[in-house]
């Protein structure tokens, strides 16, 4: 089993770490953007049956530059992809995406060319949720995920991006 990485950080650096951390965790702000049947999903998370506002991530933004997590409901299709790249870009550091259903994660049931075969080949993805589409309850379970591994991060180490 790994070391934790606090036990080797400096003084005070830990729980200055930790502080960060959890205040990121605790206020995901999603960008607020849907490509296909996942994205009802995505809304019905957000509305008060499910009231991802219990988790600080009420606040879906309608601008990348205030939004942290990307959350990609649906296919991307060819045409979609370098717009979506372009809002992933335009997000400001640090920034977290989740793969929501088959679609986004591995171009799920359409396997041809119109679609991209999973929205890791253009942006890096941190969290992937199996479905079609996945549950609302399943979305929360992967955002607890995501905090998770926010509260794990080291944030005075350079943040290494796959792209
Ligand atoms: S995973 Fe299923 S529900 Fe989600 S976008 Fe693809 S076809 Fe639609």
């Amino acid at each position: 089993m790994g070391m934790n990485h606090q036990e080797k950080a400096p003084f005070l650096v830990a729980p200055l770490e930790a502080l960060i951390n959890w205040a990121r965790a605790s206020s995901l702000w999603p960008a607020q953007f849907g490509l296909a049947c996942c994205a009802i999903e995505m809304m019905s998370t957000a509305a008060s049956r499910y009231d991802v506002a219990r988790f600080g991530m009420e606040v879906f933004r309608a601008s990348p530059r205030q939004s942290d997590v990307m959350i990609v409901a649906g296919r991307v299709s060819q045409k979609m992809a370098p717009v979506l790249k372009t809002i992933y870009e335009q997000m400001l550091e640090p920034k977290w995406v989740i793969a929501m259903g088959d679609c986004s994660s591995s171009g799920g049931i359409y396997n041809n060319y119109a679609i991209v075969q999973g929205v890791d080949k253009i942006v890096p993805v941190d969290v992937y949720i199996a479905g079609c589409p996945p549950r609302p309850e399943a979305l929360i379970y992967g955002l607890i995920q995501l905090q998770e591994k926010i509260k794990d991060e080291r944030v005075f180490a350079q943040r290494k991006r796959k792209r």
